[in-house]
C-alpha cells in the first residue's frame, strides 16, 4: 500500500455502513459465464458461425476449468453469475463451478438486456426462465442477480424483491454497498445493492470479435492488471467494495489467467481486506441500519 497518515485522513464511511470487525475493505472476484448466449442474443444468425460460436466456447471448454483451478490454489470462493442458456447448454460445467463450492448467480436466460424487454412482462419472463434452468440444472435458486450488459430498468429493483432475490450488482453510483429502494413511495421494499463498473470489468480492454465487439486493440495482461491493481488500492483506502468482473472466454486465457492470480495474491495480502463472495457481503449489508437510497426516474422537459 502507498504510505498514508490515516489519522489525517480518516475514512469517511457512509451513514449506517459498516464492515464485519476487523474488516476496513472488501474485495469480490466474479464471473459473468456468457459464453455464447452474450452473442447470440444480438446477433442470432451467429448461430451458425462456428468461429464465433468456438470463441465464445472458450469460456465454458478451457476457461472456467483453469478458473476452477487457480481459486483452489488462492483458496478464494467466488461468484459465478450464469445465465440458463449457458446452464442449459454447459451442464456439466455449471454444475462443476456448484461443486467446487462457489457461489451461483442469476444473469438473465440469453444473456437479453433489459433495454430490450418490451414491458415488465417481458422482463420478469427472462428473470422466470433463468431460475428454471438454473434450478434444472444445478437445483440451485440463486439469491444474486447481475443484469446482462449491466442493463436494469427502474421496474428491474422491484422485479427482483418480488422473485426472493437478496441483492443486485450492476449499478455504478457508489463505492460502497448500499440498500436500494424499489421505488419512490414511501416505504417501498428494498434489495441491497453490490456495485460495479466498466473498468473492473475485463470485456472492454480484452476483448475482440471483428464486427461483433472491441477496436482490434487487445490490452496486455500486464497493463490490464495495473489498472486493477490501483483501483484496489484506492477503494481500501476509501473503505470501499473492489467488485471485479471477469468472463471465462475472456479472462480464462492463459496470460490473463496468471495475471488475475498475481493481483489475487496481492489481495491476498492486504491487511484487513475481506476477500467473500457476492451473498456474503450481501448478507452482512442486510443486517445494518441503512436508509434505502432512491433512484427517481428523470422526467425531462426538452428546452424549447
Ligand atoms: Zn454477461
Amino acid at each position: 500500500m502507498m504510505p498514508t497518515d490515516r489519522d489525517a485522513h480518516p475514512v469517511t464511511l457512509p451513514p449506517g455502513f459498516s464492515w464485519p470487525a476487523g474488516v476496513r475493505a472488501a474485495a469480490c472476484f466474479t464471473f459473468d459465464v456468457d459464453a455464447e448466449s452474450a452473442i447470440l442474443a444480438e446477433h442470432p444468425a451467429a448461430a451458425g458461425w462456428l468461429d464465433v460460436m468456438s470463441h465464445q466456447a472458450y469460456g465454458p471448454r478451457t476457461g472456467v476449468p483453469r478458473i476452477l483451478r487457480l481459486l483452489k490454489r488462492r483458496g478464494i470462493r467466488a461468484t459465478f453469475f450464469v445465465p440458463g442458456y449457458t446452464a442449459d447448454r454447459w451442464p456439466d460445467v455449471v454444475r462443476a463451478i456448484r461443486d467446487a463450492g462457489h457461489e451461483i448467480a442469476h444473469h438473465g436466460y440469453l444473456h437479453e438486456g433489459a433495454r430490450s424487454a418490451p414491458d415488465i412482462e417481458a422482463e420478469e419472463e427472462r428473470i422466470l426462465r433463468g431460475l428454471e434452468a438454473l434450478d434444472r440444472v444445478t437445483g440451485v435458486r440463486p439469491v444474486g442477480y447481475r443484469a446482462p450488459n449491466w442493463e436494469l430498468s427502474y421496474r428491474t429493483p422491484a422485479l427482483l424483491v418480488q422473485h426472493g432475490f437478496l441483492y443486485d450488482s450492476g449499478l455504478m453510483d457508489a463505492d460502497h454497498p448500499y440498500r436500494l429502494a424499489t421505488g419512490p413511495e414511501p416505504g417501498a421494499r428494498s434489495i441491497v445493492e453490490l456495485p460495479g463498473h466498466w473498468s473492473l470489468d475485463d470485456w472492454e480492454p480484452y476483448n475482440y470479435l471483428p464486427g461483433i465487439t472491441g477496436s482490434g486493440v487487445i490490452a496486455s495482461p500486464a497493463d490490464v492488471m495495473a489498472r486493477w491493481d490501483l483501483e484496489l488500492e484506492a477503494l481500501v483506502e476509501v473503505g470501499g467494495l473492489f467488485m471485479l468482473t471477469n468472463h471465462p472466454f475472456v479472462t480464462g486465457r492463459a496470460s490473463r489467467v496468471v495475471a488475475l492470480e498475481r493481483l489475487m495474491e496481492r489481495a491476498q495480502s492486504i491487511d484487513g481486506l475481506w476477500i467473500a463472495t457476492a451473498v456474503e457481503i450481501a448478507e452482512h449489508v442486510a443486517t445494518l441500519p441503512l436508509d434505502a437510497i432512491v433512484h427517481r426516474p428523470h422526467e425531462v422537459t426538452p428546452s424549447p
